[in-house]
């Protein structure tokens, strides 16, 4: 098969292979777009979570304070000093219990009075490392303060409840919650004047342990901090705003990406999937490609069986019509001459009854051969039909050209053919005709060429003619005496016979006569069965014209006392698988016997090889008919054919006869014949004896019979009927003259 890909299929395979990235380049962004929004939604969420998580922590710490900043006993404790007290309930204790890292006091002049720090009391001397962050914010609170306590006595009510917190950057630049809540008494029993009030001071550092916090509290894994933004590789960052929006530091952490952790776990059972999805569509397209290649391989040789003949390869009829039309418009436009030559094998159809049709097939294919390698580049060899070619000669010069081809064409197929183990010899008859007459049809010059094969068959085969005008007269003519055939026929008017006799011999007594069929033409005259039996073959006028003779000439052999009367059969005849039955028809019908008939066929017949000559011959055998070889020697039976059929008689062709006397090598032919006859028990007749040499010489060689014009021309049925009368009356005479309406 073709492997180069065939356009339909590598367009196929093109699309399929631009489709299919197509879908995967869609799929593939249309995922990886899916994927990115659900995670920069889950980046946000997760942002948002770490913002709510630190508002959470630095919303609780004054709430913290409050739980021991508004207090009497606060107040009270801090007015007096009472150390233990202050530590065990606003420092220590809140460092301790609510992990505050660092816990100062600030007296109303905004110092340090107790300080704690990681759960234990601490120097206040560290408020100093922190003061500058610290003060702006006391500074606030204490002027909101004073704000809202002014004009007042007691600043208890108004002040309860304040507080200031901002996230701040420590001196060492670690952030933290910084939270201020005045300490306030709880009830009217202790009195607060403005501008004396205790602040309570938390700082919470925004470290790993608030990170750890945030992330118990909203699962989210590794929350860092960073002074700076570290959004770096995996990581992500929110940052640490102040009060006023300034970015104190930021929290860092790896994102949780559930698309692509998804994408990340599926991906080797995607990965695989895509594998096989790629295989199966690498199959299916392979599949696909297969596929188209086929059906385009097979639509490429069904228009080229189309076209060509199948058994050899050469182009069939439709496209020699095609070409042929193509060489005339080519003549057209060049001038240069055109020939079509129709050639037939001339004994094809025995090569296929004797070695088979597988044989038969070998030699058109290799007369396809040899025709092709006689033609050039530009010419055309077609086959037509069975054993038909035609060969297409364009761009010649002149009209020896096309006969030097069909020359060849004449001598390459007459050379015999090696094929299984067989010399075969056919030959070819060739019809030529040559044109450079602009008007030429095709169809025209096929006939033409159709004529000038049939002439060159009818003129004894292995030989080519060229078409003449002349020819297409003589198809006329032929048509015209076939209509005129058809109405004697139809009308039994003009045909007749007449009868040669036939001599023993020895005793020169008449043994038997010849039917040969005459037709006296209106117009043309008498015809001889040369002109008219070979057109009565030709267009199925046959076996009618043979019934007649045969009826006719055993009715008058019934008539009279002529001991047999012999009939010219025709090889065609035979093809009717009832022509035996026929024949008794006749005999019955005319009351002749059947030992009186004797039928003349041709070695022609035997040569046919068939299984229903043998069955006919033997059928008619059986009855009693005498089947006698006519024109034996001309033929190509052998000595097998005799036995396989088995003959009555030979009848010595004429042309042998004539050599008599004349050619030594012929005679010496002639001998062997009647010695064969002799050996094979059969009678032997010599035809055409036209010497009484020949005669002479008949006899010494033993031959049984003779016939011809020394003895007798054919006479017509009265005078026959007259001669045997007389002849039984008198001693035989040689030479009857012809006495009626049918004589030779
Ligand atoms: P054939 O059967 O070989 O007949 C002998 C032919 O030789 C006859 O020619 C006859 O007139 C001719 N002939 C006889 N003696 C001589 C002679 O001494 N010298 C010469 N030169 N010729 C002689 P005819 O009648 O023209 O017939 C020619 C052929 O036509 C016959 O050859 C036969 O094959 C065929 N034919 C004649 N009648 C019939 C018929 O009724 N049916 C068929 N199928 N063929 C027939
Ligand atoms: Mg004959
Ligand atoms: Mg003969």
């Amino acid at each position: 098969m073709n492997t180069r890909q065939s356009p339909l299929s590598r367009q196929i395979t093109n699309l399929s292979i631009v489709f299919a990235l197509a879908l995967i380049a869609a799929v593939g962004f249309l995922g990886w777009w899916a994927a990115s929004r659900i995670d920069d939604r889950s980046i946000a969420r997760q942002a948002r979570a770490v913002q709510t998580g630190l508002a959470d922590i630095a919303a609780r710490i004054p709430v913290e304070q409050n739980s021991s900043a508004i207090w009497d006993d606060a107040v009270l404790n801090l007015r007096s000093g009472n150390a233990p007290w202050i530590e065990e309930n606003l420092t220590v204790w809140m460092s301790d219990y609510f992990g505050h890292d660092e816990v100062y006091i600030l007296d109303s002049a905004n110092e340090v009075t107790h300080a704690a720090h990681d759960g234990a009391a601490s120097d206040p001397a560290a408020y100093e490392t922190v003061r500058d962050v610290i003060t702006p914010l006391v500074t606030t609170l204490r002027d909101a303060m004073a704000v809202a306590s002014a004009d007042e006595s007691d600043s208890t009510a108004s002040v309860t409840g304040l507080g200031v917190e901002d996230i701040v950057a420590l001196p060492g630049g670690e952030p933290a919650i910084i939270s201020l809540r005045p300490i306030v008494p709880s009830s009217d029993a202790v009195q607060q004047s403005p501008g004396s009030e205790f602040v309570h001071v938390s700082i919470r550092e925004i470290n790993d342990k608030v990170a750890e916090e945030i992330s118990k509290k909203y699962a989210i894994d590794g929350i860092g901090y960073s002074q700076f933004d570290a959004a770096d590789g995996d990581k992500v960052a929110s940052p640490i705003l102040n009060n006023n929006g300034r970015i104190i530091g930021f929290f860092t952490w790896v994102p949780d990406e559930p698309a692509y952790a998804l994408i990340r776990e599926t991906a080797p059972a995607l990965a695989v999937a895509l594998a096989f999805s790629a295989l199966a569509a690498a199959l299916l397209l392979g599949r696909l490609r297969r596929t188209s290649a086929m059906l385009e391989h097979s639509r490429a040789e069904a228009s080229y069986l189309a076209f060509h003949d199948a058994l050899t390869g050469v182009p069939n009829r439709a496209l020699f019509e095609d070409r042929l039309e193509q060489a005339l418009a080519h003549m057209r436009r060049s001038g240069a001459m055109v020939a079509l030559h129709y050639l037939d094998l001339d004994r094809f159809k025995h090569v296929n009854d004797t070695l088979g049709h597988p044989v038969g097939d070998e030699l058109i294919k290799a007369v396809a051969q040899r025709l092709s390698a006689c033609v050039s580049d530009v010419d055309t060899v077609a086959r037509i039909g069975g054993d038909e070619f035609a060969i297409i000669q364009v761009g010649l010069a002149d009209t020896s050209l096309a006969l030097s081809l069909a020359q060849t064409v004449v001598e390459v197929i007459g050379a015999p053919f090696e094929l299984s183990g067989h010399e075969i010899r056919v030959g070819a008859s060739v019809g030529v005709v040559a044109t450079s007459d602009a008007a030429s049809t095709g169809e025209e010059l096929m006939r033409q060429a159709d004529i000038a094969l049939y002439s060159a068959k009818g003129d004894g085969r292995g030989r080519y003619h060229l078409f003449v005008d002349q020819m297409d007269e003589n198809v006329r003519d032929q048509r015209g005496l076939e209509m005129d055939l058809r109405s004697a026929l139809a009308n039994e008017e003009g045909l007749g016979l007449v009868y040669q006799p036939i001599y023993n011999t020895l005793s020169s007594t008449i043994v038997g006569a010849e039917a040969l069929v005459r037709w006296d033409h209106p117009t043309r005259g008498r015809l001889s069965p040369a002109t008219f039996i070979r057109l009565a073959e030709d267009r199925g006028l046959i076996d009618q014209l043979g019934t007649w003779v045969l009826t006719t000439a055993c009715s008058f052999a019934a008539g009279t006392s002529l001991p047999w009367v012999a009939v010219n059969v025709s090889p065609l005849q035979f093809r009717d698988e009832h022509y035996a039955d026929r024949v008794f028809e006749v005999l019955e019908q005319t009351g002749l016997p059947a030992r009186r008939l004797e039928l003349e066929i041709t070695e022609g017949l035997l040569l046919q090889n068939s299984p229903l000559v043998q069955s006919t011959l033997n059928r008619l055998r059986a009855r009693g008919i005498r089947v006698a070889l006519d024109d034996f020697g001309t033929g190509y039976s052998s000595i097998s054919y005799l036995r396989t059929y088995g003959v009555d008689k030979l009848k010595i062709d004429q042309s042998f006869t004539s050599a008599i006397g004349k050619d030594q090598e012929i005679q010496g032919i002639v001998r062997s014949i009647i010695e064969l006859g002799r050996a094979m028990h059969m009678l032997v007749t010599a035809e055409g004896v036209e010497t009484t040499e020949q005669q002479r010489i008949l006899a010494s060689m033993g031959c049984d019979q003779l016939q011809g014009y020394l003895l007798s021309k054919p006479v017509s049925a009265d005078a026959l009927t007259e001669t045997l009368a007389s002849n039984a009356a008198s001693p035989p005479t040689a030479n009857l003259q012809p006495a009626s309406r049918f004589t030779a």
